[in-house]
């Protein structure tokens, strides 16, 4: 089911110059809310260089989804060729989406606007890969904008820690609702920054072709393809997150198939798996080592899928931890 967890890379030699190779088996995820806020940041700097950071999860199989786009702060410096982040600024907000929304800082964002170049500079991916070192990140995002026209373009690149090459990779875009975003914006809205442009704009991106994977997976209407269904889902999503301590993460695997990553204080613990079947057949609930936990667990579709994968996930607390169930 899932892929090996990698082996920790050996320290590798300073890396001096790294170069773009576009990799399709990666990609990274990212909610439409955060597509159009980065857009509206990348707009509001047409002739100066301007960013911000990426905050997000990386799921089992070390894939990025980019939950929430930090703009630059007030006291942030805006140059043609130069964009440094207002570090009082980022370290508030970053304390916040850190400890309230259990968000991790994945990567950096900044814009080239019209300077022509929409790769990373010589500059930046040694900095990206310097930075990662010092920091023991495995892997880390830079996200390149630019402004074309009326209209922003980004591109998104993966470094990984001992690769000497680094990737450029297609977007995944979220269409559901983020409730980070809505959070952040109900309790904290004086502290963050929002942009001054008041509508994105952005350019054609690289998408990340699905229609392969699709293809695979054969005929049947897998349950998402109900857009009903894709609501449902997300009431699932914030059934799991309603749990004190616990983080859900959805991601989609190369047949199509939704999983939920459930990190309980910041450690993945389980992976819940919807088959091909589902909602006829159960879900099934794996630990960090693949063996199925749920298979104790009887699933009974009521009807209502919400209702019954709220009843199917109780039963497995209470057989896995021994608590009565409720
Ligand atoms: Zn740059």
């Amino acid at each position: 089911m899932k892929k090996k967890r990698r082996k920790k890379q050996s320290k590798q030699k300073k890396v001096s110059h790294v170069e773009p190779l576009v990799r399709s088996e990666h990609f990274v995820s990212i909610y439409q809310e955060e597509l159009n806020t980065l857009s509206r940041y990348i707009l509001d700097y047409r002739t100066v260089e301007t960013g911000g950071q990426l905050f997000g999860h990386w799921t089992y199989d070390h894939r990025p989804i980019v939950r929430f786009v930090l703009g630059p702060g007030a006291n942030a410096g805006h140059e043609a060729a130069f964009f440094r982040q207002d570090i009082d600024y980022l370290r508030a907000c970053a304390a916040i989406l850190k400890e309230q929304c259990k968000l991790d800082h994945i990567g950096e964002w900044h814009s080239h606007h019209t300077l022509g170049l929409d790769t990373p500079s010589g500059h930046d991916a040694s900095n990206i890969s310097k930075n990662m070192e010092i920091l023991g990140f495995e892997q880390f995002l830079l996200c390149i904008g630019t402004v074309q026209g009326e209209q922003s373009a980004a591109k998104m690149f993966l470094f990984t820690k001992g690769q000497k090459k680094y990737t450029q990779i297609p977007w995944h875009i979220i269409t559901l609702n983020n409730s980070y975003r809505a959070h952040i914006d109900n309790f904290y809205s004086e502290l963050f920054y929002p942009p001054k442009s008041a509508r994105p704009h952005m350019a054609a991106l690289p998408i990340k072709d699905m229609s392969t994977d699709n293809r695979q997976k054969g005929s049947y209407p897998y349950w998402l393809k109900d857009a009903d269904n894709k609501k449902i889902l997300q009431r699932i999503i914030d059934f799991l997150n309603a749990y004190p301590s616990q983080r859900c993460v959805p991601t989609i695997d190369k047949q199509g198939r939704v999983h939920l990553s459930i990190y309980c204080n910041g450690e993945e613990k389980y992976d819940i798996f919807f088959p091909v079947f589902f909602p006829k057949t159960s879900p099934v609930i794996f630990n960090v080592l693949d063996d199925a936990l749920s298979s104790k667990v009887w699933w009974v579709f009521t009807g209502d899928i919400l209702e019954s994968f709220i009843l199917f996930y109780k039963k497995f607390l209470a057989c896995e931890y021994e608590i009565p169930s409720f």
